[in-house]
């Protein structure tokens, strides 16, 4: 899985075959085109729902497949970033799951999921997007605690996003900081045991 902030874009490099490295340990191969996968719905935040197909992508030296991502999903989940994220921010003001619920339209149980979910890798994710913002802005300022922590963790991607949006000012379009934030997570949010380092560096 690659995790792409722009799908047409990313699917225009992946024909140039040099572009995406070969994600795997110890393999350098370079990616090429291999068909798409299934088309998805992904319901979005206010109401609505978005349909993508993923594109697929094989590595030319090894073999192995890998699918592309948009950085508006989060990897086999219905729901939009943007969802989960404003969901996980109202949690950190103190809302529960039935609240929260009840303000995204969505089932109890669903809100339920993503919250302990979030809950059990918000220290690895924290870490991680922590190390990233020091990679990018090494004068950056310490991140003050929060109180709570999903608060630590949404503060510090939001603070890796904001480093890496001020280290590429030449962007004609800044990366959506939401969008941003799955790159620098690596769409690992939501996975049960993040391992995998932060998608370093977006593209
Ligand atoms: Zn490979």
């Amino acid at each position: 899985m690659i995790i792409v902030s722009d799908p047409t874009t990313a699917a225009r490099q992946l024909a140039d075959g040099h572009h995406f490295a070969c994600p795997w340990d110890g393999c350098s191969g370079w990616l090429g085109p291999w068909g798409s996968a299934h088309t998805r719905p992904v319901g979005c935040y206010g109401g609505g729902v978005d349909v993508y197909t993923p594109k697929g992508a094989r590595c030319r030296a090894c073999e192995r497949t890998q699918v592309l991502v948009p950085a508006s999903t989060f990897p086999k989940r219905a729901d939009s970033v943007e969802t989960v994220l404003n969901a996980i921010a109202m949690a950190t003001n103190g809302a529960g799951h039935r609240t929260i619920a009840a303000r995204v339209g969505l089932p109890e149980t669903t809100v339920r999921g993503w919250l302990r979910r979030a809950r059990a890798n918000a220290e690895t994710i924290r870490a991680n997007a922590t190390i990233a913002m020091c990679a990018l802005d090494r004068a950056a300022d310490k991140i003050a605690p929060t109180g709570t922590q999903l608060g630590d963790m949404l503060e510090a991607v939001g603070r890796a996003a904001m480093a890496w949006n001020n280290q590429h000012p030449d962007q004609p379009e800044a990366i959506p900081r939401l969008e941003l934030a799955a790159l620098l997570t690596g769409g690992e949010l939501l996975k049960r045991n993040p391992t995998r380092l932060i998608y370093w560096p977006p593209s």
